[in-house]
């Protein structure tokens, strides 16, 4: 075996084992609040949320050990249309569309604003560990667009 392909073979891309998109990383304490319990010693921190939405894989290791859908304690979006935006508060892609309908952004404003706040725990409840703002912003951006066309 030639030497360069045992170097490129070494690097720790995390890429998901099953559909190859990079991973976002998450801490032992995101896998601790998500992943059930009996399942929570297959996978070990650094681990990686995949955020393809077609994907079995929520989570996995760098040593291709994954957690799927089966094994979260609860639906993690994007991979369940129907789960939260935000976790923390609840705010659904309907409420988004919602807004959007009424021309207005009364549901995602407040939302942003109390993820904003310290009330916010998303490092325990949504599926990435860091701040839902990323995701509730994306998704209305994304949405709006849409609309837009
Ligand atoms: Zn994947
Ligand atoms: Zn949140």
């Amino acid at each position: 075996m030639n030497k360069a392909f045992v170097k490129e073979q070494d690097q720790d891309d995390p890429f998901c084992p099953r559909c190859k998109s990079l991973g976002e990383a998450v801490s032992g304490e995101t896998l601790d609040a998500l992943v059930r319990r009996d399942l929570r010693g297959d996978i070990s921190a650094p681990a990686y949320l995949c955020g393809s939405a077609g994907c079995e894989v929520v989570y996995f290791d760098l040593f291709g050990r994954v957690v799927g859908r089966e094994g979260v304690l609860r639906p993690v979006y994007p991979k369940d249309a129907g789960a939260p935006l935000c976790a923390c508060f609840e705010l659904t892609c309907e409420d988004v569309e919602a807004d959007l309908t009424e021309g207005g952004v009364t549901r995602t404003r407040a939302c942003i604003d109390q993820a904003k706040s310290d009330a916010a725990r998303c490092l325990t409840t949504s599926p990435q560990g860091r701040s839902c703002l990323a995701t509730v912003q994306g998704y209305y951006l994304k949405k709006k667009a849409e609309w837009q066309r």
